[in-house]
Order: C-alpha cells, then sequence, then structure tokens
C-alpha cells in the first residue's frame, strides 16, 4: 500500500472521469516501496498530451515538455508531470530515440524504463503492476536493466552513470549482467552532453557508497574523466579517499580531482559551475602546515572563510585518513569559532574611517588594515581600537612601510 495525497489522487480521478487510464509510475514508487519520501509524484497515463492538457484546463499547466508526453500541473503551488505512455524505438546516436511513440499500453511504457526497480506503476485501486519483477529486485536491494542490459546501454549510455548513481546513493547491488553491460558500454558516454554527465556524477558522488562504487567500477568514471588516467592503483586510492570524504560535492570532487593535472579544466568541460569550479581549486592548492594552531585556524577562516575552511578540513581529512589528527583540527576550527576570535576585517576593532582619520588615503587604508588583521591573528596586536589605532599611528611615523614585525 502506498500512501497517495489528496493532489495525486485527484489527478488519476481526473484522467480517469474522462476515460483514461492513470497510474503512479517510476521514482516514487520506488522510494514509497523503500519507506521513503518522493521528491515528485510522476504520473503516466493513456490519455495523448492534448487529452491530459484538455483534462487540466482549469489548472496552472506547463506544456514544455509536450513534444515529448508531458504536461505539468501546478497544484498546490508542486509541480506534477503526466506523462502519455511511450514507446521508444531506435537508438541510433545512443542517446535520443529515433522516435517517440505513445501507445496505449502500461506494460510498453514499463519496458522502456531504465531499471527494474524504477519500471513499477501503481494505483491505488488496482495495486502494483510489476512486469519486470522490480519490487523483488528492490527488496533484494538489486539494479537490474529492464531487458538486455547490453542493448539498454547501448540506447543510451546515461543509463550507466544513473545506475552508478543509484547504487551509490541507494546502496543497490549492481546485478551481474547489469555490471559487466555496464564496464563493457562505458566508451558510449562520450556521446552524452556534458549537462547530463554532471548531473548524474554530482547525485553519484554525494552517494553513501561513492567510494565502494568507484572502486568496482572505475573504467565507468575515467570514461566520463579522461582527466582522471586509467592507472587502476591511482582510482583505488581515489575510492579509499571518497570512502572517508563528507557527502559534501566540493570536497567529494576536490578527492576525485586532487593530484590531476587538468582536473579544473575537467570541471569546466562538464559545466560544473564557476563558483564550484573555483571552490575545488581552492580545497586541492591549499598545501597543509603543521601543527594546526589557533592561528593557523583563524588564517585558515581568513582565507576561505567558514564554510570552505570546514570543507578543506574534511578534504585533508579524506586525503590523509588520520583520524586522530582531523579531530583535533575539527576542535581547534570550531573552537575558534564559537571564541569570536577575531580573523576578518569585519570583526576588527576599527575600520577604514578610523585609519583615515589618522591621514591614511587610498589604498593605503586596505593595506593598513590587512596588516592589523594580521597582527591580532598572531597575537601581537589586542583588538580593541586603542591598541589598533596606536599600532597605526606607529607604523604611519614609522614610514609608508607596512613591516610584519
Ligand atoms: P529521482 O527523481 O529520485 O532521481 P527517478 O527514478 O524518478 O529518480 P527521473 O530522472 O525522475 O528518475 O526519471 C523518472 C523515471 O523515468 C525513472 O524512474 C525511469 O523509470 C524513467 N527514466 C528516466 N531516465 C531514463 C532513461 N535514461 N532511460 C530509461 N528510463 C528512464
Ligand atoms: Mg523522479
Amino acid at each position: 500500500m502506498i500512501e497517495i495525497s489528496q493532489e495525486v489522487q485527484y489527478l488519476l480521478n481526473r484522467l480517469e472521469q474522462n476515460g483514461y487510464e492513470a497510474y503512479l509510475v517510476g521514482g516514487c514508487v520506488r522510494d514509497a516501496l523503500l519507506g521513503r519520501v518522493p521528491q515528485d509524484w510522476d504520473l503516466c497515463t493513456s490519455a495523448s498530451p492534448a487529452q491530459t492538457a484538455a483534462c487540466f484546463l482549469d489548472q496552472r499547466i506547463s506544456l514544455a515538455g509536450f513534444r515529448h508526453g508531458t504536461v505539468g500541473v501546478l497544484l498546490g503551488g508542486h509541480p506534477y508531470e503526466i506523462t502519455t505512455y511511450r514507446a521508444e524505438k531506435g537508438y541510433t546516436d545512443g542517446r535520443h530515440p529515433d522516435k517517440v511513440n505513445f501507445v496505449s499500453d502500461l506494460k510498453q511504457d514499463l519496458a522502456r524504463r531504465d531499471f527494474t526497480v524504477n519500471a513499477m506503476a501503481y494505483h491505488p485501486r488496482r495495486g502494483l503492476v510489476d512486469p519486470w519483477r522490480g519490487q523483488a529486485d528492490l527488496e533484494q536491494g538489486l539494479l537490474r536493466c529492464v531487458g538486455d542490459p547490453f542493448l539498454r546501454f547501448s540506447e543510451d549510455a546515461l543509463r550507466i552513470l544513473r545506475g552508478m548513481r543509484f547504487a551509490s546513493t541507494y546502496s543497490f547491488e549492481i546485478e551481474e549482467n547489469t555490471a559487466r553491460a555496464a564496464v563493457h558500454c562505458r566508451r558510449r558516454l562520450e556521446q552524452i552532453s556534458a549537462e547530463r554527465v554532471q548531473a548524474e556524477l554530482s547525485r553519484f558522488l554525494t552517494g553513501s557508497m561513492a567510494g565502494q562504487v568507484l572502486s568496482r567500477f572505475w573504467p565507468v568514471f575515467a570514461a566520463v574523466l579522461p582527466e582522471c588516467g586509467e592507472d587502476p592503483v591511482v582510482w583505488e586510492q581515489t575510492a579509499a579517499r571518497l570512502s572517508r570524504a563528507k557527502a559534501d560535492l566540493t570536497v567529494r570532487l576536490a578527492v576525485l580531482l586532487s593530484g590531476v593535472p587538468q582536473g579544473v579544466a575537467a570541471l569546466e568541460r562538464l559545466r560544473f559551475g564557476k563558483k564550484l569550479s573555483e571552490d575545488v581549486r581552492t580545497l586541492v592548492a591549499k598545501a597543509k602546515g603543521h601543527p594546526f594552531t589557533d592561528i593557523t585556524a583563524k588564517q585558515l577562516l581568513r582565507e576561505m572563510g567558514e564554510p570552505m575552511a570546514r570543507c578543506w578540513v574534511d578534504y585533508r581529512f579524506a586525503m590523509d585518513g588520520e583520524e586522530n589528527r582531523y579531530r583535533e583540527w575539527r576542535l581547534t576550527l570550531e573552537r575558534t569559532l564559537r571564541e569570536g576570535q577575531c580573523y576578518s576585517l569585519r570583526q576588527l576593532a576599527i575600520g577604514g574611517r578610523e585609519l583615515m582619520s589618522l591621514g591614511y588615503t587610498g589604498p593605503q587604508v586596505g593595506a593598513c588594515l590587512e596588516h592589523l588583521l594580521d597582527r591580532v591573528i598572531r597575537g601581537k596586536t589586542e583588538n580593541t581600537a586603542p591598541a589598533l589605532l596606536e599600532q597605526a599611528n606607529r607604523q604611519k611615523s614609522g614610514g609608508s612601510t607596512i613591516s610584519s614585525q
């Protein structure tokens, strides 16, 4: 039994009252059977896209996916997707079906879906429709292609990465034949657009089993990340590091690409955003120094800000695996933050205005503030207005060069 919201019930009813079949399908059925809260509820129907749209003329609808058979209905601020039963034929280019055929049979629609656990439909009165035995696979935690995996991965290689993603995020085992086909067909991933690879790779990386899946399937990842090379020893080491890394995309990308000369270029090639690429570059580029003191912690915070400083410690732990050391580092960092120790210009007891009243002008102001912050971080000057002003004065009269004493 799957619990269904009023909105979903309304969508099903409306289609049925108009003489069409309608079912919940795909990810939401899988997740509901697993006891997880589905991200979104997708429906499939025997109604054509135009017929579906006609059923919901009194609602806000989206026709963006109309050509592919999908009508979006906005209910209670949430978008629901209703897709006409489809069969896809002839993927000559390995990514797009040559032709989308709308069909009247639910079973045909389920047959075109990627994995058995994703190929189930559910109706509150008619129950589960599961011709590919997805429920049994779900109970065993097995990810298995619908039909011949070599054929299915040749049709659309993105399914290989989707498989890696589901294995990583749901801890599914990949069924033996499906696993063999994934590795065998991996080169076809070269035909998949950067955006689609990026989306699946991101979700794969933040899954709880990313390290384990990478260890077994690294050739698949080498196919989408040729920059990382093909050395099994290197991939094995990366997999072990990933297993230790916090489930954060920035940290895990840094682990994946650390030591890869073209690593950041790879991120740009795969259309990861500018900010993310920059953050990954920052984590990888920062050398570690010992020991990790309050001063080091504050310097780190000054350099990269609070969230990234935490990421860097997580990244270092993943790379080096010295649990005790990095627990200490983390504690030092958190204590520094908790105590409100000064590490940023914002926290400095004086600002540019005070310096200008001492006669500082132009770029001198910023330079002096940075220098004062440096002294405060290193404990050379107290973070109070009188102490800072005195120091600023001394520097001014001591000439224009800023000493680092
Ligand atoms: P989630 O939304 O939780 O990431 P999902 O399984 O719902 O997982 P979607 O991308 O939303 O994934 O796809 C919805 C359904 O469409 C899938 O469950 C599957 O049945 C089918 N599907 C998606 N992509 C493919 C594909 N490349 N090949 C075959 N079927 C697919
Ligand atoms: Mg979905």
